[in-house]
């Protein structure tokens, strides 16, 4: 397992929520972070089925570009009784052609769990993977994940995503319905954050 020795950094993505929760995690280690959109990197298209394979894809290809160490995040929401949807396609769910719009998307999760006629709890999976791809080829992998169920209707105008639908496991508020500080270290982020911290920086 590869450490992490460099003392900067790219955030190999052009999400302003993943990119202020990655940041602050990072920021107490002192390691410099530039992100892709301020190095003008160009987005790759996610054409893999997993998240870690989407994952290294974006590091991959932030890494190559910038000549630096470049750390990705794929991410999504998965929900067991729609059996795994829409997993790794979480973001086209939102996709309107002109933008995302996530009340649609959560409303589509919310249809085609009632047209399946299924009983309460929903329960699902918000699914984080980490890359961290050096420019010399080398990849390591942290996956993180936190379990819950989906309530309707949406609750609350906080985060960003799915999360007015998402109630994390031990809470009866949703993601949306918490202040960011509350959010942030039980997250799926935070999860596979901690995974990153002990194996890349040994802490
Ligand atoms: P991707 O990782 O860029 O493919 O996007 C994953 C999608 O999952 C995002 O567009 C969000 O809609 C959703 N997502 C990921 N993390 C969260 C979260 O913490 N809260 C709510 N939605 C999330």
């Amino acid at each position: 397992m590869r450490r992490l020795t460099e003392e900067k950094i790219v955030l190999a993505s052009h999400n302003a929520g993943k990119l202020r929760e990655i940041g602050d995690l990072l920021a107490p280690h002192g390691i410099e972070v530039v992100s892709a959109g301020s190095l003008g990197l160009a987005e790759p298209d996610e054409t893999e089925n997993t998240f870690a394979g989407n994952a290294r894809l974006k590091a991959h290809f932030a890494a190559k570009a910038s000549s630096l160490p470049a750390l990705s995040d794929d991410s999504g929401l998965s929900v067991v009784g729609l059996d795994g949807a829409p997993g790794v396609y979480t973001a086209d769910w939102a996709e309107t052609g002109s933008g995302r719009d996530f009340p649609m998307a959560m409303t589509r999760v919310w249809r085609e769990l009632t047209e399946k006629d299924l009983a309460e709890p929903w329960f699902a999976t918000f699914h984080c993977t980490l890359c961290l791809a050096w420019p010399d080829g080398h990849d390591e992998i942290y996956p993180g994940e936190v379990n819950g169920r989906l309530t309707w209707p949406m609750r609350g105008d906080q985060g960003f995503g799915f999360d007015p639908m998402f109630i994390p496991n031990g809470h009866e508020r949703t993601f949306g319905e918490m202040p960011y500080e509350e959010k942030a270290p039980i997250s799926h982020r935070a999860d596979a954050f901690a995974k990153f911290t002990s194996a890349a920086l040994g802490l």
